[in-house]
């Protein structure tokens, strides 16, 4: 369906069935088409910006540091990936939306969520210079037990958005790790996801940027072992671009 007819479809289902907003502390009617997200709580969101940042990963920083100022994790881990950038804090409501699209089958949150990334993308990277827009993988016995991958169904969307060719199967898991956030300590969360990911068709990723999808950013561990083999298999440069940070 056309751009401007599924808008115009959105606008009239708005006003038949008016939708309240997903913050459920809100109750306010939703007043962005297509959206489940009212623009209060739109705006209203954690968002990172303003104030300096890692160069690398995008962490916040005081802001009297320098402007190419580098965190310890980023010289500790010198990350294959050249920048991540993440939309908002992983803290409530943001957080919540982030889980229920994940876990809890909200499908419907999609293009609110797209609606970050693609903020971020656009302030924060050279949106124009990305070749390919890639998800982190999900084994396939975990893609199956959710029955979808949530980074690739944002990662779709974003590219759709951006113009750029999205490319779901460039990356696959090589086994199922355990999940990074029921992993305390570092060294065991490093360890997990060591050598996790493999690129598919080396071809397919030379000479290219690409922009790597995740929903949540935590140490930016799994990101880093995505950007490895990307990079070994020679694309250019990886770039990252989270929903959230924690
Ligand atoms: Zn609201
Ligand atoms: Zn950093």
């Amino acid at each position: 369906m056309p751009a401007f007819l599924s808008l115009a479809f959105a606008r009239i289902a708005d006003i038949v069935w008016p939708r309240v907003c997903a913050v459920p502390e809100c109750g306010r009617p939703v007043d962005r088409p297509g959206r489940h997200l009212c623009s209060r709580c739109h705006a209203s969101l954690p968002w990172l910006e303003g104030g300096g940042a890692c160069r690398s990963c995008g962490r916040t920083i005081p802001s009297e540091a320098p402007h190419d100022f580098v965190c310890d994790d980023c010289r500790a881990m010198r990350p294959a990936f050249e920048f991540a950038r993440a939309a908002v804090r992983y803290s409530d409501p943001a957080a919540r939306l982030v889980k229920d699209f994940k876990f809890r089958n909200a499908l419907w949150l999609r293009e609110d969520l797209v609606d970050l990334l693609e903020a971020t993308v656009r302030a924060k990277l050279d949106a124009p210079a990305i070749d390919l827009v890639v998800p982190v993988p999900l084994h396939p016995f975990r893609r199956l037990q959710r029955g979808y991958n949530q980074s690739a169904l944002l990662a779709e969307s974003l590219a759709k958005r951006l113009g750029r060719r999205f490319d779901a199967s460039a990356l696959r898991r090589r086994w199922n790790t355990e999940h990074q956030t029921r992993l305390s300590g570092k060294a065991a969360r490093a360890k997990n996801i060591k050598r996790a990911f493999a690129v598919r068709r080396p071809k397919s990723v030379r000479g290219r940027t690409v922009l790597l999808v995740d929903d949540v950013m935590t140490t930016g561990g799994t990101l880093n072992e995505c950007a490895r083999p990307l990079i070994a298999a020679g694309a250019s440069r990886v770039w990252c671009a989270t929903v959230a940070r924690a």
